[in-house]
């Protein structure tokens, strides 16, 4: 049973609706569903609670989220459930993403909130302190619904936020139980989670007392969220979608970088904003490095059973396949090389599609301009640097890109050149608390963790002390 958390208590929200596993497109639970009423009710109780949780120290506030991650470590094998049939993921993947919500819960219990000292002389010093917003409505989307959940959840706490988190309305119940597992330990409403749809991220957005919108999703609705958030001012950070590029350097070892590199576009079925969605290979060893890349793809196992050690998983949900088919589609309809896949994956019952790999196709074909979200990727040739890094920064997107070379005074110099927010070297995309996490351009707007995502969630007050 799952239950919308407000105010403490369990509700059961003023409709349900069925979720869906993408394994087998079966039938899985009903979920509830909030109404604007019952956000009404949450924001009083988070305006409530914040006039206290706000004067906790900053140890008493860690000490809060290192029960949270006792809890959630405790109770992982009832989060595990909720997690992997909801969202799709073999055991292990979803295993990995309750150790990462575990990690992004630990690091901010770690980090100092200091005031600063700006300037100081006989005459004046000059501090900044680092104050709570407020409320934050929270809004998440289904790839990695916990672990985004939750690196909200722990900074917005810790800096002495209250929160209230609306998960997709496609994978909300491992955010709804660990919410309903930090029941008996923080106040209440001081963490509220709410299932709803579309209209219910709306309703936060627009709500006058919510003080900051924190959206992880799509490019398309983080603009509505700008727009309807600036109607009442609320702070505002965008976590939005990408078209992350691998630009593959000719002095690497084509065998273990093509392997390394299948793994991490075909993660999650390529389900990650940041996954490598274009792959740039130096013309001298493009040749070598497709084989040994269509050779790694072709090796990944796709299987119903989710007990399997595999990080391929099938598609989350049907308009998203049916993104994917539209762009496997495009594809052979303009004629492009596709060396592997290309097909819904026979015999099985769920939302898979085979991995699949287009050769060259031109630099303005749909393959490469769009986030595919999805297992299919596109390699591309390029000849010299100044040309690559056009061609990857030539574009609205401005999440992430990874480098590989065995140079890594190379790999730098190229990686100062990408218009994004984080560039990975020599290894593919992994998010780490410890890291400022941004998106460039239409990418998004502010950025979360790392020590100065954890300042998205404060005000800087300056205080001037005369002698
Ligand atoms: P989405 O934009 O469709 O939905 C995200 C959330 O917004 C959901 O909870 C949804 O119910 C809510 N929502 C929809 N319309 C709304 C509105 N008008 N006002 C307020 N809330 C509204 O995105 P999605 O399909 O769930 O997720 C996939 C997208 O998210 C991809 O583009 C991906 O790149 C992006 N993403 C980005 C990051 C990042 O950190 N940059 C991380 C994960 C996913």
């Amino acid at each position: 049973m799952f239950f919308n958390i407000i105010d403490s208590d369990c509700s059961s929200g003023c409709s349900t609706a069925p979720l869906i596993n993408p394994r087998t497109k079966r039938n899985l639970w009903d979920v509830p569903v909030a109404s604007k009423a019952d956000i009404d009710i949450a924001v009083q109780a988070a305006r409530r609670a914040f006039g206290s949780w706000k004067l906790l120290t900053l140890e008493k506030r860690q000490h809060y989220l290192l029960e949270l991650a006792d809890k959630l470590e405790t109770e992982r094998n009832e989060i595990h459930y909720a997690l992997a049939n909801e969202t799709g993921k073999s055991d292990l993947l979803a295993q990995m993403e309750i150790d990462d919500s575990l990690d992004f819960i630990k690091f901010n219990a770690s980090q100092p909130l200091d005031d600063e000292v700006e300037f100081e002389d006989e005459k004046l010093k000059i501090i900044s302190t680092h104050a709570p917003i407020g409320v934050v409505g929270a809004i998440c989307p289904w790839n990695f619904p916990l672990v985004l959940a939750v690196a909200k959840i722990a900074a917005a706490l810790v800096t002495g936020n209250c929160i209230i988190v609306k998960p997709s309305p496609f994978t909300p119940c491992a955010t709804l139980k660990f919410a309903e597992l930090a029941i008996p330990i923080l106040p209440p409403g001081v963490l509220q989670a709410l299932n709803g749809n579309n209209d219910i991220g709306q309703i936060m957005t627009l709500h006058p007392g919510i003080d900051k919108i924190s959206f992880t999703g799509s490019t398309a609705t983080g603009k509505k969220v700008a727009e309807n958030a600036a109607r009442t001012l609320k702070r505002v950070t965008l976590e939005l979608g990408g078209n992350d590029a691998s630009i593959v350097c000719p002095d690497v070892d084509v065998q273990a970088v093509a392997t390394k590199l299948a793994l991490g576009v075909f993660f999650h079925s390529g389900q990650m904003c940041v996954a490598t969605k274009r792959v740039y290979v130096h013309q001298i060893i493009f040749a070598e490095f497709r084989d040994a890349f269509v050779q790694a793809v072709r090796a990944i196992e796709v299987k119903v059973a989710g007990h399997q050690p595999s990080l391929f998983s099938p598609l989350q949900n049907k308009m998203q396949y049916d993104i994917v088919k539209e762009l496997i589609k495009d594809s052979r309809g303009n004629g492009y090389n596709i060396i592997c896949g290309g097909e819904p994956e026979e015999g099985l019952p769920g939302f898979f599609i085979t991995p699949t790999v287009v050769d060259r196709p031109p630099d303005d074909s749909q393959i490469v301009q769009k986030e595919q979200f999805g297992p299919i990727i596109p390699l591309m040739e390029w000849s010299a640097e100044d040309e690559v890094v056009a061609r990857v920064n030539d574009t609205d997107a401005g999440l992430g890109s990874c480098v590989w070379a065995s140079d890594i005074a190379t790999a730098e110099r190229i990686a100062r050149k990408l218009e994004v927010g984080t560039v990975w070297i020599n290894n593919f995309e992994v998010p780490s608390p410890y890291g400022y996490f941004s998106g460039w351009k239409q990418s998004g707007v502010g950025g979360e963790w790392g020590r100065q995502g954890l300042r998205s969630y404060c005000h800087t007050q300056t205080i001037q002390f005369y002698n």
